[in-house]
């Protein structure tokens, strides 16, 4: 018999309307955005993939556990729902809620990190590293070198490469490098899985010497999938039992609910060892509120708590990521340059190799990211030199290797509908690519800059030559000819 096709494992039961945009519209909007998609207002775009953080469609079952919430300031029943989750998903026994991700890191690295220490990982996350960075510690990147090749198709680019991180421990001393930060999948490096045989080496290495491991565990679950997939021996094992297992090797892990566990708001440190985590818990009231809520409602401690049940469903996990690699191999066949493998949330264009008439001081990453919204009210967003921001000491730009442009998928909220006006969206723009202007920075924020910098095309007006009449926009949304 045939093989059938793979559909989402669920049905719609409440939408929300989107409205297509004029060309003349979204040309005012990103020049009143300063070429940032960030800063366009999120009624005036059409597609959206800025980000997967908190932009998931809930169940039905997380709506009736928001009823549920116990909004007790303190000791509220939901908190001890999310406890019970995850301590049976991701075994940490330990857990002190916090309003998302940041919250966590923020925790984790006040308490971990002293001045002058090292703190290794997989690559950078923004958020991540600023923590680290302002609690005083140097961060290294030790992943593999593949992970900074866009072509390389090694399965496992996540991987930390165990000889630059042994290097670092052997020039600055393990006292001086409190633990080294674990992430899975590798966001920046466009949502590379991590292997389970990697991690264990990772860990081995690290306790033998006192170092411990720290899990950024916001998609630990789609890096499980990844695992199962492509890991030999792990094809006959759960997701649920990977992320365990992955999740044993480590000592504690933040966690921003916002991506993995199907939440719009929402995070957690996790840990092991009771002594640390009652630093957290007082740590935790300083900052976010009392240890049982964290800076959240209970009802979204209860929707998380429902939502980690929810991710890690073997139906649901598949279709998940399913749907990136619809959109992903659709742009190969285009002959788009794209990150390869393809990763779990996102699938990241090669902006540097799509538009290389622009140097990497006028942001091609980010002028992509404007021209695409300017061609068809698509959002996505720069993941290169801008979102790197520059360097601590010297104050120079950083230019990593990879120069992205993310188009980001939301989980349960998009169609396979959606996904090809995408597919062709991005395929007009490659074909128009040559007229792609480059961006200077009219404003820089000292933080986390690319969230709300200001740009202006350089030589020009628009981000993007603009050929299409409104005619042609009309032509191109048709139903048929
Ligand atoms: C989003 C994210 C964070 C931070 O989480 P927030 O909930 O946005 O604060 C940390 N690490 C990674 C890999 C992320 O993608």
């Amino acid at each position: 018999m045939r093989q059938r096709s793979w559909a989402e494992p669920w049905k719609i039961k409440v939408v929300e309307p989107i409205r297509m945009t004029t060309r003349a519209e979204r040309e005012r909007h990103i020049r009143d955005a300063g070429f940032n998609t960030f800063l366009i207002k999120s009624e005036d775009v059409y597609i959206d993939l800025l980000t997967d953080s908190g932009t998931s469609a809930m169940s039905d079952r997380q709506w009736a556990g928001m009823m549920m919430g116990d909004e007790a300031y303190a000791g509220s029943r939901n908190y001890y729902n999310l406890e019970k989750a995850v301590r049976q998903y991701y075994g940490y026994e330990e857990l002190i809620p916090t309003h998302q991700g940041r919250g966590a890191e923020h925790l984790l690295s006040k308490l971990m990190i002293k001045p002058g220490d090292h703190v290794p990982g997989n690559m950078y996350f923004t958020t991540t590293r600023l923590h680290q960075e302002l609690a005083g510690a140097t961060f290294h990147d030790v992943i593999i070198d593949e992970a900074h090749d866009p072509a390389s198709t090694h399965p496992f680019k996540g991987d930390i490469d165990l000889k630059k991180l042994d290097a670092l421990v052997q020039e600055v001393g393990a006292d001086r490098v409190p633990y080294v930060c674990l992430a899975v999948t590798v966001n920046l490096a466009g949502g590379q899985p991590v292997s389970m045989a990697n991690i264990k080496a990772v860990s081995e290495y690290c306790h033998a010497r006192g170092i411990k491991v720290m899990l950024d565990a916001t998609r630990a679950v789609e890096n499980a999938w990844f695992v199962q997939q492509r890991e030999q021996g792990m094809r006959d094992r759960t997701v649920a039992e990977i992320l365990k297992m992955m999740c044993d090797y480590t000592d504690g892990a933040t966690m921003s609910g916002k991506k993995d566990s199907l939440v719009n708001i929402g995070g957690w440190l996790g840990l092991r060892d009771p002594k640390l985590a009652a630093l957290a818990q007082n740590l935790v009231v300083v900052y976010e509120g009392l240890h049982t809520y964290g800076g959240l409602a209970g009802r979204d401690l209860e929707a998380m708590a429902i939502g980690i049940g929810e991710s890690v469903e073997e139906e649901y996990i598949r279709s998940r990521i399913g749907q990136v690699y619809y959109l992903g191999e659709a742009l190969m066949e285009a002959g788009v340059p794209i990150v390869q493998p393809i990763g779990g949330h996102a699938v990241f264009l090669d902006a540097a190799a799509m538009l290389p008439h622009i140097p990497r001081d006028q942001f091609p990453a980010q002028a992509l990211a404007a021209a695409l919204y300017v061609e068809s009210g698509v959002r996505a967003m720069e993941r290169g030199a801008v979102s790197a921001g520059r360097d601590a000491k010297t104050g120079e730009n950083r230019y990593p290797k990879l120069e992205l442009v993310r188009l980001t998928i939301p989980r349960r909220v998009y169609t396979q509908a959606h996904m090809d006006v995408v597919i062709e969206s991005v395929v007009a723009l490659f074909e128009d690519r040559d007229k792609v202007h480059g961006l200077t920075f009219t404003y820089e924020p000292e933080y986390l800059r690319f969230f709300q910098a200001k740009f202006e095309p350089v030589g020009s007006k628009r981000v993007l030559d603009s050929a299409a009449e409104a005619a042609d926009e009309d032509r191109r949304f048709a139903l048929s000819e």
